[in-house]
Order: structure tokens, then C-alpha cells, then sequence
């Protein structure tokens, strides 16, 4: 789950109505889900982190720390559940891609090596969003069946980048290296990318700074290591790896 800054509101009070902070959002984090990474051209929408139809939460409907971005697909999958922010890792708060791998399955798995209470937090995570699911099937706001088979897509994009990783052998200069991160932008999943070329720090650091919003400071841009835990910007619940 690619960590993303979602930076200071652009208001000083919570907005009237939350789908008013969508331009933003998109130009902030660019146009993928937080959850799943997809890039979603069209349908992705404001998403709460803790659920606007909760009554514990009715005061954060229009609170800028609260908003992400989402598919339908997660959104539906996360619904109404609690989200309690020092039991779930967040793209905005912690350093999400320290906490999953994306092996070549096109699943995704827990790292190991991570405390028993940052195990049990990515537990609770993936349950939350169902991204362990293998398909995913949801009702849309038309009343249509939306179904996503995330392993495949995973696979799909991974296959790409490790087209791209070979053609990166027999041309391997820095401008084709940018010209791969601009192609992983259009394509998503930027975690299957940050793994495809973990050996090689120069497009990590071009895909990092290619997708809009990716949090620099979880990544030791000179080694293949993860900072963890995020240095604190001042959010509640973060920092938990
Ligand atoms: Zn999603």
C-alpha cells in the first residue's frame, strides 16, 4: 500500500461537502485508489477513513485528515466498519509499504519480521479492506455487480514491469528509467513497481517521486531499506511502523 502525504487542507474549516475536496485529492495524490493502488480514471471517490455513517464519526464528514481516495470495490468492501486509527495501518499516517509485500502471485502478504502488535495491525488491515481477497465483488451505486479480480490485475501490471525491467538491460540509461516510472503512473499498483526494480535505486527514486503524493520520507533513497517508523506530521494514530 504505496504511503501517501495528503499535506495541509487547502481551508481553514471542514468542507461543506466532502465530494468538494476531490479535485484536490486527485491532484495531491493522484488519480489511484489508497487502498488497492489502482488507478481509477473514472468512479474513484472521496473516501472516509472513519465512515461518515457511523454516529461516532458524523463530525468528520467534511474533515480533510479524513479523506482518502477510493474504488468503489474498497469502499464497498471497507462500508461501514469501525476504523480505529491505532488498530489499522493507513496510507496517510503509517508507513504502509514497510508493512505488505507484493510477491509474485499477485497476492498480498504481511511482511515478516514485524512485531506481534504490527502483525496483528496488518491482520486487521487487509480483513478492513479486502485486499487479500482474490476477487472482489461489490454492488455499485447503480445497482450493477462490480467484480475485480485483484490477483490478476496484480499480475497483469507485474508482468509489464518486468517486460519493462528487461528492456531496461539492453538500454539501461537514466531517461529510460524515467520513461518507466512515467509508464508505471498510467498503468498503477506502484507497490508491484517499488518491487519489480527494488535492486535498482535510481528508478525507485523516479517512480517515487512520479507518483503524485508518495511519501519520500518512508524510503532510504540510498539503500533498499524501508524508515520505519514514518516520522510523525502530526496526525492521530500515526507512525505505528
Ligand atoms: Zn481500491
Amino acid at each position: 500500500m504505496r504511503p501517501v502525504i495528503r499535506g495541509a487542507s487547502p481551508r481553514n474549516d471542514d468542507f461543506d461537502d466532502y465530494r468538494d475536496a476531490f479535485g484536490e485529492l486527485v491532484s495531491r495524490l493522484g488519480q489511484y485508489c489508497s487502498y488497492c493502488e489502482r488507478r481509477i480514471p473514472t468512479n474513484l471517490a472521496v473516501e472516509h477513513i472513519q465512515p461518515k455513517s457511523l454516529p461516532l464519526y458524523e463530525d468528520l464528514e467534511g474533515r480533510w485528515d479524513n479523506f482518502l481516495l477510493a474504488c468503489v470495490n474498497c469502499n464497498s468492501t471497507k462500508g461501514s466498519k469501525d476504523v480505529v486509527l491505532s488498530d489499522t495501518f493507513l496510507p496517510d499516517r503509517d508507513n504502509t509499504a514497510f508493512a505488505f509485500e507484493y510477491p509474485p502471485d499477485g497476492t498480498i502478504a504481511i511482511r515478516s519480521g514485524l512485531t506481534p502488535t504490527q502483525t496483528h495491525i496488518a491482520e486487521a488491515t487487509l480483513k478492513l479492506t479486502g485486499l487479500d481477497k482474490s476477487v472482489s465483488e461489490v454492488i455499485d451505486s447503480n445497482g450493477d455487480l462490480v467484480a475485480i479480480d485483484r490477483v490478476g490485475q496484480r499480475m497483469e501490471v507485474r508482468l509489464i514491469a518486468q517486460m519493462s525491467r528487461d528492456d531496461l538491460d539492453s538500454n539501461p540509461t537514466e531517461e529510460f528509467r524515467r520513461q518507466i516510472a512515467r509508464t508505471a503512473t498510467g498503468h498503477g499498483f506502484f507497490s508491484i513497481w517499488m518491487n519489480v526494480f527494488e535492486t535498482d535505486l535510481v528508478v525507485r527514486k523516479f517512480l517515487i517521486e512520479a507518483f503524485n503524493g508518495t511519501a519520500s520520507d518512508c524510503f532510504d533513497l540510498a539503500s533498499t531499506s524501508f524508515i520505519s517508523p514514518r516520522p510523525p506530521a502530526g496526525l492521530v494514530g500515526e507512525s505505528k511502523i
